[in-house]
């Protein structure tokens, strides 16, 4: 069901609590190092600053531990600076998440005006799981005064934070239920996200192909399921491969495999009927270092060996398929992309899926790892969509539900 956007509502007077992903890195002198999520977060922003809202800005900031001291490194204020150069008007940074002194920093607001609250995960109800909340009274309290605190703030409440939409942090979720009856709604960026990836999965063009990558079967097996009933074929790479090779009776050397998972992977391969590709060789090197000695390898891995990225034929193949795509979502490297010379794989797949899209297919690449591939590899600005959610848009493609945004007002 389409959500209701930014564009539905009117805020002029209104204050408007806006839940954000200003998850940026730092470096240990609390500099930002990249700052594309606060430019993401900007055309939300400066849209409903325009509509003459009083926004209160929400997000959260790295993992902090719940030590004051170890925590100060997870402050918002530099990006509160940052908004401001950026934005060009002043973002007051509120030191707090609930209490008096946030009331007083929203009472100040004027048309046209914002303020950035303290990192949420400051506050240790903002994480409590729901799961967890449901089995101890105490925690659900705790959750919901904490997500009061945030409603209460507010008449309306807009979702731009994609990459935690799979998550019911209590600003997600919580804060979402409790407004019930005032305007909820999605911001730019995720309305983004749920059209590119919902058109892909709901109607995507023909042949639709997914590349899945990364270390883990058991972190893609969810998607792989989803997606062989959607895709025409799943291009496999990565760690994950050798414990498909493995599972039906190949040597692997001393590869990254998982075999508590053999069973499953012997499953899926049958269940998916020739749609499942996997590399038909491999680069292989005796350690994962900068510059390691390579051989390719056809078949068998001998043992001292791991299979660190898909080899040069297998490339060719993955091409060829690539090339004739209408749709494309990628989630998960081909190899160890981080350390040269095992990035080939991955930086040509990229190269692949950018020649795609020029030709006309629709390219989603989801998050992490494989977003940082398509900007090293210079392809970015030539995929369709770069999502800025790596878990979500994974859960995305598996197509669990997601409740922080099943709560938004329908269109
Ligand atoms: P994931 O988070 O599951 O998408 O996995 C990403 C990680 O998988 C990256 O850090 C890669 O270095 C790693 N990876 C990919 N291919 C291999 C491989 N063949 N052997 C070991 N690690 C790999």
């Amino acid at each position: 069901m389409a959500k209701k956007s930014i564009d539905d509502i009117t805020v002029r007077g209104k204050r408007v609590l806006v839940r954000l992903d200003l998850n940026v890195p730092l470096n240990d002198r609390g500099r930002i190092t990249d700052d594309r999520r606060i430019r993401e977060a900007l055309p939300t922003v400066r849209r409903l600053l325009k509509d003459g809202g009083r926004l209160i800005l929400i997000s959260h900031l790295g993992r902090p531990t719940g030590n004051a001291a170890e925590d100060a490194e997870f402050t918002l204020r530099p990006v509160a600076l940052r908004l401001t150069e950026s934005l060009n008007r002043d973002v007051v940074f509120v030191d707090a998440t609930v209490g008096d002194e946030v009331r007083r920093a929203v009472d100040g607001l004027t048309d046209g005006s914002c303020c950035l609250l303290e990192n949420l995960r400051f506050h240790p109800a903002e994480t409590i799981a729901d799961k967890k909340a449901a089995k101890d009274g105490a925690l659900r309290k705790e959750k919901d005064a904490f997500a009061a605190g945030l409603a209460d703030l507010a008449d309306a409440y807009v979702n731009d934070a994609f990459g935690t939409c799979h998550r019911d942090n209590a600003s997600m979720l919580t804060v979402p239920q409790r407004m019930a009856g005032r305007p909820r709604v999605v911001g730019y960026l995720v309305q983004k996200e749920l059209r590119f990836l919902g058109d892909a999965l709901r109607t995507p063009k023909r042949p639709f192909v997914a590349i899945l990558g990364g270390a883990k079967v058991s972190d893609k097996v969810g998607a792989i399921e989803a997606l062989l009933g959607k895709c025409d074929t799943i291009l496999i790479g990565g760690a994950m491969a050798y414990t498909f090779a493995a599972a039906t009776g190949h040597g692997v050397g001393d590869s990254l495999v998982e075999p508590d998972r053999y069973e499953l992977a012997r499953s899926l391969l049958e269940r998916a009927g020739g749609k499942l590709r996997l590399p038909t060789d491999s680069v292989v090197a005796k350690e994962i270092v900068r510059g390691a000695a390579t051989q390719v390898c056809t078949g068998d891995i001998p043992s001292g060996m791991k299979g660190l990225d898909i080899g040069p034929a297998t490339i060719k193949d993955y091409a060829a398929v690539l090339h004739d795509a209408g749709t494309i979502v990628w989630n998960g490297p081909m190899g160890v992309f981080e350390t040269p010379p095992f990035e080939v794989g991955t930086m040509a797949m990229a190269r692949a899926v950018a020649d795609a899209t020029d030709r006309g297919a629709v390219s989603i690449v989801g998050g992490g790892d494989s977003a940082s591939a398509v900007e090293v590899a210079g392809v970015a600005e030539r995929v369709t969509h770069v999502s800025t959610g790596g878990g979500a848009s994974l859960e995305f493609l598996e197509g669990k539900p997601f409740a922080a945004i099943d709560v938004l007002d329908d269109a």
